[in-house]
């Protein structure tokens, strides 16, 4: 079962603390394979979403200064994100879908979140528009990126929540009530 509305075409993931986190200690982002793991329940959450033909779209909205200042190439960066979208959805987004800031954080461009920059590039390069996107993101910069963009925005932790809720009751939980924010 899709813990997504109906209304939903695509959904644009920002991809550290939501798709993935760092396991190396004071990094904020990896910087190669083996410095990362999917995000704890996301992909359980995500488990009944059909990508692709017939199912949902996907992108990636994700600022990437470590870039601009000489941690990782770009190609390193679009592959690692890529890596982790396939590791959490099963589905690989295609190259042009997978939309990152390289800049400075005080480069002043129009793409780094919370400009709306890279989630406009992600709708165009599907050809969707707002009213059938959705951002999912764990920061308060995603969430006033898709306010600008004017895309529904889901905060990963509620998506986490939204799944619990929809699935059975499992043996012996004391499933909380779950508060469901729209
Ligand atoms: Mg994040
Ligand atoms: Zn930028």
């Amino acid at each position: 079962m899709s813990p997504f509305p109906p209304w939903v075409r695509l959904v644009i993931f920002d991809a550290d603390n939501t798709l993935r986190r760092v396991t190396v200690p004071d990094q904020p982002c990896p910087h190669g394979p083996g410095e990362w793991e999917p995000m704890p329940g996301v992909r359980d959450a995500l488990a009944g979403v059909r990508w692709g033909p017939g199912g949902l779209l996907m992108g990636i909205a994700s600022n990437q200064d470590h870039i601009f200042y000489g941690h990782l190439s770009a190609e390193m960066a679009q592959r690692l994100l890529m890596d982790a979208a396939e590791a959490v959805t099963g589905h690989r987004p295609p190259p042009g879908a997978v939309r990152f800031c390289a800049h400075a954080m005080d480069a002043g461009c129009a793409c780094r979140k919370p400009a709306p920059g890279l989630l406009r590039e992600a709708m165009d390069f599907h050809g969707v528009g707002p009213a059938a996107t959705l951002f999912v993101g764990d920061a308060e910069v995603d969430r006033k990126a898709a306010r600008r963009a004017g895309v529904a925005f889901l905060h990963v932790a509620d998506l986490l929540a939204r799944a619990q809720s929809t699935m059975p009751p499992s043996r012996g939980s004391e499933s909380p009530s779950v508060n469901q924010k729209t």
